[in-house]
């Protein structure tokens, strides 16, 4: 539970001056996995759980950074951090600074407390979340107020090359740029997006298999190569296919069989991916919530069968879920190999819904799930 009188309260007493505090979601993908590093089509709505950022400032030249979740303090000169952050907690919110002041926003020292209720490490993106809380409270503090798609854009930078995660923009984009009640179709090249209404009688159930299979990510880099493998062949024959979303389903069937099969399969889903999730936006425009649905599960049988980036567990917790009350739609969320997969469920049914599924996958697994229910949630914004 986020607590925002709580974490005032701790900020003051422990370094003595009221915050101003800032909050930035989590939040869970739709539709359309592996195909942001194709510049393709991924669809997330921001989530009810976040980070809390509360931040002071200092005249000492320090930067010092208490986390509740880790009862940890860490304290540095503010001109003087580490060369890098990788390993600790404390490199996401120090990565964000660092490559603040570097673009030139005179960030001061400062004191900042941060809490979070996403759960760590779940595919919920708790990493985008601290990132962005830090990042609108140390540009308060800078008294600078860039557009959100660079504040992103510098995000997702802290986390490339200073926390060294080579993650896409996805998490930090929908972090700041999205809105209540709304997914957001963003074309992970061009960075345009547009926003697509979720019926307030809908609601995120998100369930986590609780498995992460250790081999996850090493079959991530090989994902990669197989599709840039796929993606020269095709090129080879059409020089403006540039990266995977350039290419079509007819691209696929003149020259697919020129791919050994994993290729051919890896290409077909990304291809098909980028197709469903700009349908499913289309969808949910039109209110279409059965057609969602049907894209939805189509997606999850693509990542299975073509991708193969499910694992036996996230495949039971959709099977379970596709023969409860309330579903529109499900499937595995996230990078693959387990983590959580997306349920919208009918509102009136989610709590139901939710117990049913922990229940069910208990019963085929022996697994207790973890399972969150959430609307879709604003951007980031001063608390
Ligand atoms: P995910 O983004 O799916 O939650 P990541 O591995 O990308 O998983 O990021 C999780 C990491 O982010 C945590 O291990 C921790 O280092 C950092 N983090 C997130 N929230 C907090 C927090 N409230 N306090 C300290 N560190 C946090
Ligand atoms: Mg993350």
């Amino acid at each position: 539970m986020l607590d925002v009188k709580g974490v005032k309260k701790k900020h003051a007493e422990r370094f003595g001056a009221e915050p101003a505090v800032f909050l930035a979601p989590g939040r869970v993908n739709l539709i359309g996995e592996h195909t942001d590093y194709a510049g393709g089509f991924v669809m997330p709505a921001a989530i009810d759980f976040g980070t809390l950022a509360a931040i002071t400032p200092r005249d000492d030249g320090r930067a010092v950074i208490w986390s509740e979740n880790y009862q940890e303090q860490v304290s540095h000169q503010i001109d003087g951090f580490p060369k890098n952050g990788g390993g600790h907690w404390s490199g996401y919110p120090l990565g964000v600074v660092k490559i603040l002041r570097e673009a030139g926003f005179a960030v001061p020292p400062f004191s900042l407390t941060v809490q979070g209720d996403v759960p760590l490490g779940a595919g919920l993106s708790s990493s985008a979340s601290i990132e962005v809380a830090t990042a609108l409270a140390a540009l308060h503090l800078a008294k600078s107020d860039p557009a959100r798609e660079q504040i992103a854009k510098l995000c997702q930078r802290a986390e490339n090359v200073y926390v060294g995660a080579n993650v896409g923009i996805m998490d930090q984009f929908i972090a700041c740029a999205g809105a209540e009640n709304h997914a957001l179709l963003l074309d992970c090249r061009s960075l345009e997006y547009r926003l697509a209404p979720i019926p307030n009688n809908v609601s995120l159930v998100i369930a986590n298999t609780m498995v992460k299979h250790a081999h996850a990510g090493g079959e991530y880099g090989i994902r990669r190569s197989e599709v840039e493998e796929g993606t020269e062949i095709l090129r080879s024959h059409r020089p403006e296919i540039i990266l995977l979303r350039d290419a079509t389903t007819q691209d696929l069937e003149k020259w697919g069989a020129e791919m050994p099969d994993n290729v051919l399969r890896r290409c077909r889903h990304i291809i098909t991916e980028n197709l469903r999730t700009v349908a499913a936006a289309d969808a949910l425009a039109a209110g279409n919530m059965k057609k969602l649905g049907d894209l939805m599960a189509a997606a999850h049988a693509s990542y299975r069968d073509d991708f193969e980036a499910s694992c036996e567990e996230a495949d039971i917790m959709v099977e379970a879920a596709q023969r409860l009350p309330g579903l529109i739609g499900a499937r595995l969320t996230g990078g693959g190999f387990g983590g959580c997969t997306v349920n919208l469920v009918q509102a009136d049914l989610a709590v139901d819904f939710a117990r049913r599924l922990h229940d069910e996958y208990r019963a085929r697994t022996a697994i207790d799930a973890e399972i969150y229910r959430s609307h879709a949630s604003a951007a980031a914004h001063a608390v």
